[in-house]
């Protein structure tokens, strides 16, 4: 048996949660049994903590995108037990049990052995957020953005996406200009190594204008919506725009005029089911690239017990930084 956080749902629809013992025989199918250490909440297990949001195929559900912990067994060549292992994405914690357990089981392929340097704890600090954030950055970079050639803008900065840019790109030396609707986090941004924090009312607007000022070097963007349309038309000349997440909204109401006649790019940046090899690239880069000093200011303990309230305080913007959950 072990310890898991179990959400149910009843034939009215609505969900609750709840720490269970769990016989180990329910755990799904897969060749790496991994003993958890920590877990996170990214913004998508605030969704499965609650009534799922369509991501969530079948209950009783274990929430949980993200885990570390030691190999315990494994019938897959490349992990032994004791091996520590990273898991983020490939659907785990939506369409099969996920992190919130003191035991999880996978597919070998999924998982990403823990890089030098880092703790499980770490890992889960940086979780799919931080994960997210340096493909962010490494997509930016690989369209030509480089050190001195302006600020970087970094929208939702105080979430968990937003603070592991803000991080990375100030370590990088890059200017960094941190966007926030919370103006109490200021002094925690530019701790993080934000050169200037922008108010989110001041890109609340919707496009009335398609090309304001150049302003942005490039940006990593957790909020899309309307904000996004108004970034795209403040980027310098031949500049990048990494969209990463929907914080303020699915839709787009720009215009192309833009990349059409400042050449601007808008890059697509998934975490779920990027492949094995720039998984592995991206977690090197972030022991190398992350500051830990930084990461651990960005750290909000918790326990299993936490996680209904903390799930139902992210999809509300509520959480500042990351929150790291001992599952033990
Ligand atoms: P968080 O909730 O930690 O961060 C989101 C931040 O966005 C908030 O802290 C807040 O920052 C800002 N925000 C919230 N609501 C609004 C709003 N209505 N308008 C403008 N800003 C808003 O979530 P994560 O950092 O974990 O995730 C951020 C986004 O990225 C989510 O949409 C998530 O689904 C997506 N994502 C996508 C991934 C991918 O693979 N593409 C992977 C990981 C996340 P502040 O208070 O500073 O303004």
């Amino acid at each position: 048996m072990f310890r898991a956080l179990v959400v149910e749902k009843a034939e009215s629809g609505e969900t609750q949660a709840s720490i269970q013992d769990v016989d180990e025989a329910r755990l799904p199918d897969g060749d790496v049994t991994v003993a958890v250490e920590y877990s996170t909440v990214n913004y998508k297990d605030g969704l499965c903590l609650g009534p799922g949001g369509g991501l969530v195929r079948t209950y009783p559900h274990v929430p949980g995108i993200d885990f570390a912990g030691t190999v315990e067994a494994s019938d897959n060549p490349d992990f032994k037990p004791g091996d520590k292992v990273v898991l983020t994405g490939w659907r785990v914690g939506e369409v099969q049990w996920g992190g919130y357990a003191e035991k999880a089981r996978v597919k070998g392929e999924w998982l990403v052995p823990l890089p030098d340097g880092l703790t499980t704890r770490q890992a889960m600090a940086v979780g799919t957020a931080g994960f997210t954030a340096m493909l962010a950055v490494s997509a930016l970079e690989a369209h030509g953005m480089v050190p001195g050639v302006g600020p970087v803008l970094v929208t939702g900065a105080a979430g968990g996406v937003g603070s592991v840019a803000t991080a990375i790109l100030a370590h990088l030396g890059y200017e960094v200009a941190a966007v926030t609707g919370r103006p109490d986090t200021a002094e925690y941004l530019r701790g993080l190594g934000a050169n200037r924090i922008v108010a989110r009312a001041d890109l609340a607007e919707t496009v009335r204008r398609p090309l304001e000022s150049e302003t942005w070097a490039g940006c990593v963007d957790a909020v899309g919506g309307p904000m996004l349309a108004r970034v795209l038309g403040q980027m310098q000349y031949g500049a990048s725009v990494a969209s990463v997440g929907l914080a303020g909204g699915a839709n787009l109401p720009a215009t192309v005029i833009p990349f059409l006649l400042r050449g601007v790019n808008l890059l697509g940046i998934d975490s779920v089911m990027q492949p094995t090899e720039s998984r592995q690239r991206a977690w090197q880069r972030i022991a190398r690239d992350l500051p830990m000093a930084k990461l651990e200011e960005m750290i909000v303990p918790a326990t299993l017990g936490d996680l209904p309230d903390l799930g139902a305080n992210i999809l509300k913007g509520q959480v500042r930084g990351r929150v790291v959950v001992d599952v033990r």
